[in-house]
C-alpha cells in the first residue's frame, strides 16, 4: 500500500566547496525556516570542472557539520564526479557515469577513500547518492562491505530493497504536487536559479508537513522486495525519463542547427 498523503524528501546534488556560494546558499532559509531534514549529497574529492565555479569556501565543511546536527543526512556523493565510463548502469537514465563497469578493486578504492574524506570533515555518511544515477552490483556489494546499506535512487513509489540495500526512491527534480507514496525532489543548486527556490517556498508553505527524513523513512516503511506492481511503474517510468531526455536533446539540437 502506498502511504497517503505522499511524503516527500529533498535532496541537494553535487555539493563540494567550490559549488556557487550565492546559488546554493539561497535555499538554506528554507531548511531553516521549515526545518526541513534533506539529504545532502558531498562529493569527497570533486574533479569536475563543471562544479568548480567558485574559489573554495572555507565554511563548507562547517555548513555540512552543523546541517548534519539539525537533522540532515550526509550522502556518499560518488568520489571525484569524473564520469568517464560507458558502461550499463542499473539505472538506464544517462550514457556515462564514474561507477558503473568499474573494476571491483577500483570502486572499492573509492568507496573506501571517499568515506575516509567525508568521514575526516567529521561527518557520518549514512547513504549512497551515485552521480548520473550510475551504478551496478558490484557497487552495491562494495556499498555493503563498507557499512552504506541505503541508498537514494529509482522509480519506485517506496522504498524497497535489491542488492542487499534499500532504495529510497527518488523520482523529481522540482516539486510536483503527489496524492500518494514517498518522492523524493532533487536539486542541483549549481544549476538551479532563483525561481527554483521561490517554487520550492511555495511548495512548501502548502505541503511542508508532508516533509520527512531518512530517519523516519527508514523507521516507519516496511522495507521489502519490489512488487511486480512497483516493477512495472518503475519500467514505465524510466521509459518516459529516456523519451523525454530525448526530446530534449532532440529539441537543444533543431535549434542549434
Ligand atoms: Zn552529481
Amino acid at each position: 500500500m502506498l502511504p497517503r498523503p505522499a511524503q516527500y524528501l529533498l535532496r541537494f546534488d553535487d555539493l563540494c566547496p567550490t559549488i556557487s556560494p550565492r546559488r546554493w546558499k539561497r535555499f538554506l532559509p528554507l531548511i531553516e525556516e521549515f526545518r526541513l531534514k534533506p539529504i545532502l549529497a558531498v562529493i569527497p574529492d570533486n574533479r569536475d570542472l563543471k562544479l568548480q565555479v567558485s574559489r573554495p569556501d572555507p565554511e563548507f565543511w562547517d555548513l555540512m557539520r552543523s546541517l548534519e546536527f539539525r537533522g540532515a543526512a550526509i550522502a556518499l556523493h560518488g568520489y571525484q564526479h569524473l564520469c568517464q565510463s560507458w558502461e550499463a548502469s542499473l539505472l538506464p537514465l544517462h550514457r556515462r557515469s564514474e561507477f558503473a563497469g568499474v573494476p571491483e578493486a577500483t570502486q572499492r578504492e573509492w568507496i573506501r577513500h571517499g568515506l575516509e574524506i567525508l568521514r575526516g570533515q567529521n561527518l557520518t555518511p549514512r547513504l549512497w547518492v551515485a552521480p548520473r544515477h550510475g551504478f551496478d552490483w558490484t557497487t552495491l556489494a562494495v556499498l555493503r562491505n563498507a557499512g552504506i546499506t541505503v541508498l537514494s535512487d529509482g522509480f519506485a513509489r517506496v522504498p524497497v530493497s535489491r542488492g542487499g540495500i534499500t532504495w529510497i526512491p527518488q523520482q523529481l527534480w522540482s516539486p510536483m504536487e503527489k496524492s500518494k507514496g514517498l518522492w523524493t525532489i532533487c536539486i542541483h543548486p549549481n544549476s538551479v536559479g532563483r525561481e527554483m527556490v521561490d517554487e520550492l517556498r511555495r511548495f512548501l508553505v502548502k505541503h511542508a508537513a508532508q516533509f520527512t527524513s531518512v530517519d523516519r523513512v527508514l523507521a516507519e516503511f516496511d522495507v521489502s522486495r519490489m512488487s511486480m506492481r512497483e516493477q512495472v511503474y518503475e519500467h514505465v517510468a524510466t521509459w518516459r525519463f529516456q523519451v523525454s531526455r530525448f526530446r530534449r536533446s532532440a529539441g537543444r539540437s533543431s535549434r542549434a542547427g
